[in-house]
């Protein structure tokens, strides 16, 4: 137990770190460009938040929220998606005071408690865009914009966008017959819980991962023949703004996504490269959510990015070398004299932005060049009383092995010098 994170956590560390900062850099990068600022909320809201948006027929509130009382006997729960929270904050905070389309982005941890596997883990980390303030399918088309995007601009191949339309309240009902009556009629092949799904909220249905209800799902009737005029007019603009974009997409009328609030567009980034857990990113407009948690009637679209996931994806396309690790000097020591100096060396040297190590544990000379190689060092130097006494020393290009004389004082200059 001391020893082994929680089940469904991971430490991240180490050569994985490099991937994260880069994927992160980019994400900063591409909503500084879209004009999409940070947001960050708590990691904990009260429960309340999650039964009223993301809804109490769903998986997530079903079974997958990290929820307790807190010692005032207050409800508080882990967040399992950040849309809940950003939309509290921009009710909270008056937002729809300012200028619309308001245009949030997050970088969050995100908990819920599934069965873990490669890509399905019990804290993972999302990176979402959330845009509030328009009904118009712009909207849509700018947030489907920044995904993929990013994809594209990681690199990611193999990345298939699917869109769809839920449409409205009105249209959504005429769905829900239509869906109902064709599960009625298919009731005996589906699994229990679809069963209960059917009477609460077909929807649901299909969105179960279970091989024998897909497959059932399959003949369903599409939402597309439901939507009525507006709806349509709405879906149609959305298709041609991508078309002109030349953001590539395929129309799946059985995408619902995980979630209650949606309504109208909902979209995901599917991979074919990790398996089953092949959603890299989904999302979607939610025109109910805000007034539904107390605020003006508001349109917004966001989407959910797992950061996991994308890593995966990327691995399994570019394999999972780790980065050679590098260091621009290794200061080594002989004697008391030359390890108390040469930790004062390093430090100069690391104020003017060079990559220096000494030794910090006492090693034998001969060791220390081992470590030094292990690090990746480009150059080595070892100071003892001599060199103290000189003000010089032998560099040494780790590589060549060749020797350059250069005053203690000048490491830093003769190091950009040869960068
Ligand atoms: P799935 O159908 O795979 O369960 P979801 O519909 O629950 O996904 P969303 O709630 O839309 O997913 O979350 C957005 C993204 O977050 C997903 O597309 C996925 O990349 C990632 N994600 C969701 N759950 C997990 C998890 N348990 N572990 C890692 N990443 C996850
Ligand atoms: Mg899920």
């Amino acid at each position: 137990m001391l020893t082994k994170a929680p089940k469904g956590t991971k430490d991240i560390y180490g050569n994985e770190m490099p991937i994260w900062h880069d994927i992160e850099n980019q994400i900063r990068g591409i909503c500084e460009d879209f004009g999409i600022g940070e947001i960050r909320t708590p990691i904990f809201e009260h429960t309340e938040l999650f039964l009223r948006s993301v809804g109490d027929t769903t998986d997530i509130v079903q079974k997958e929220m990290y929820t307790f009382d807190d010692k005032a006997g207050r409800s508080i729960t882990l967040k399992p998606e950040s849309t809940a929270g950003v939309a509290r904050a921009y009710i909270e905070h008056g937002m729809f005071n300012d200028p619309q389309p308001v245009k949030m982005f997050y970088i969050s941890p995100t908990f819920r408690y599934e069965n873990t596997q490669a890509g399905r883990q019990r804290q993972f980390n999302q990176f979402g865009i959330e845009m509030f303030g328009s009904y118009s399918p712009a909207l849509d088309a700018e947030v489907i914009s920044v995904a993929e995007h990013l994809i594209k601009k990681l690199g990611v191949k193999d990345i298939e966008l699917r869109i769809n339309s839920l449409g409205g309240p009105e249209c959504r009902a005429k769905y829900n017959k239509a869906l109902r009556e064709f599960i009625g009629e298919n009731l005996n092949g589906l699994c229990r819980e679809c069963k209960a799904r059917y009477e609460k909220n077909p929807l649901r249905v299909l969105d179960c991962k279970e091989e024998g209800c897909k497959k059932i799902i399959s003949g369903a009737p599409s939402i597309l023949d439901c939507l009525g005029p507006e709806c349509r007019e709405h879906f149609e603009t959305l298709k041609e703004m991508l078309n002109q974009m030349g953001i590539k997409y395929t129309v799946d009328p059985q995408i619902v996504r995980g979630l209650d609030y949606y309504t109208r567009t909902v979209f995901e980034f599917v991979t074919t490269s990790i398996g089953a857990q092949s959603t890299v990113c989904g999302g979607g407009r939610y025109d109910n959510l805000i007034e539904e948690c107390g605020g003006p009637k508001t349109g917004a679209v966001g989407f959910g990015l797992g950061m996991e996931r994308l890593i995966l994806t990327l691995q399994a396309q570019n394999g999972s070398d780790r980065p050679k690790p590098y260091r621009d000097i290794f200061i080594g020591s002989i004697g008391q004299r030359g390890f108390i100096k040469s930790q004062a060396v390093v430090y100069s040297l690391r104020k003017h932005g060079i990559k220096a190590e000494c030794d910090t544990v006492g090693r034998s000379v001969k060791a220390q060049m081992k470590y030094a190689n292990k690090i990746g060092a480009a150059y080595s130097a070892i100071l003892g009383d001599e060199e103290i006494e000189k003000g010089a020393v032998a560099v040494k290009n780790m590589e060549t092995g060749e020797n350059i004389n250069v005053n203690i004082d000048g490491i830093a200059e003769f190091l950009n010098s040869v960068k």
